[in-house]
């Protein structure tokens, strides 16, 4: 028996239906969500994403800012801007495209934006938070992946979870979301001994290593939930198409629930993005609530 599909396009459809609604109410409240995209470079794949960011935010309701950097920007140049929208009342989210340039700290970069603008989740204090089970942003990829699995009703308490991939933007948060949830977690990474035996263990399986069709369906335990988190262009020799971590065919063959690439996970962290600027948006109109009534 083949798997069951998760449709991300159809969940995120489905979740933003409900967005352009939540920015209207705050339209009426005088306050228009804001999101700002930085882009420093010229990375091909970079400009598609911020390119999607930004339509995805106009549809919803959400006002952009864009600023474009060029590859060789001096850092302090970015730092100023990134101070200036911090103090932006009209700004909710920042959000800073990464990679960064080689003269760029990324992890000083991500700290510049304020926390409580910080839709990415990345800040330092953003980290510690979830690390601690209070998040306040949770990064949107990982973000995307938990409302996959609250939209199939798979049960996470207990399960035996296992994350391939341990970066801070994807295995980390993800992990940490599955335990705070009530999974049994294992996170392996390219240190890991034995990846088949873990990964042949888990109810439900994340992969996020970014190397093409690396899982096979017999690393798959039968009636698995397997999220394939990875993109990944093939070479052109190979038809150029998308690809994920995941060895598709086979995979589907074994796990009883499984995302494709593209239509995955993909659309749903542009979402959890446009959720995070909505987010923001109401807490600053609730501040502004309690202010207003003092
Ligand atoms: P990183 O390169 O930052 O991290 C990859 C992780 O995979 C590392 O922890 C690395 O281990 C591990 N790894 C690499 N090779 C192996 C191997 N052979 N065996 C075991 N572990 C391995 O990638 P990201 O987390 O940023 O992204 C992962 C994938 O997800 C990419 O394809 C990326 O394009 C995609 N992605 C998709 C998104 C979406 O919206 N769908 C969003 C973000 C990313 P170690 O730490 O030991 O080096």
């Amino acid at each position: 028996m083949q798997a069951r599909l998760i449709d991300g396009n159809a969940l995120s459809a489905t979740l933003r239906s409900h967005f352009a609604e939540r920015a209207q109410k705050l339209a009426g409240r005088g306050i228009t969500p804001g999101l700002a995209v930085i882009l420093v470079g010229e990375n091909p794949a970079s400009a598609v994403y911020v390119r999607n960011k930004v339509a995805a935010c106009e549809k919803a309701g959400i006002r952009s800012l864009r600023f474009d950097y060029s590859e060789s920007v001096d850092p302090q140049e970015v730092f100023a801007q990134i101070e200036a929208l911090n103090a932006d009342p009209g700004v909710h989210g920042i959000l800073v495209q990464l990679p960064l340039p080689r003269q760029f700290d990324p992890e000083a970069v991500l700290d510049a934006v304020s926390p409580d603008k910080d839709v990415d989740g990345f800040h330092a204090h953003n980290v510690g938070r979830l690390a601690q089970g209070t998040p306040a942003f949770v990064p949107c990829t990982p973000y995307g992946v938990m409302k996959m699995l609250e939209a199939e009703a798979v049960p996470i308490k207990g399960a035996e979870a296992v994350v391939l991939g341990r970066s801070n933007i994807v295995g980390k948060p993800m992990a940490r979301l599955l335990l705070q949830a009530g999974a049994t977690v294992t996170v392996c990474h390219s240190q890991t001994r034995d990846i088949a035996f873990h990964t042949r263990r888990a109810d439900i399986l994340v992969v996020a290593v970014g190397r093409p069709r690396m899982v096979s369906g017999q690393m798959i335990k039968p009636g698995a939930v397997v999220i394939d988190v990875g993109i990944n262009r093939l070479p052109a020799e190979q038809g150029g198409k998308l690809c994920g971590d995941v060895e598709f065919e086979s995979a589907r063959a074994v796990a009883g629930l499984i995302t494709p690439v593209p239509g995955g996970v993909g659309p749903m962290t542009i979402t959890m993005l446009l959720a995070n600027t909505l987010e923001s948006a109401e807490r600053h109109a609730a501040r502004f609530d309690v202010w207003g009534a003092e």
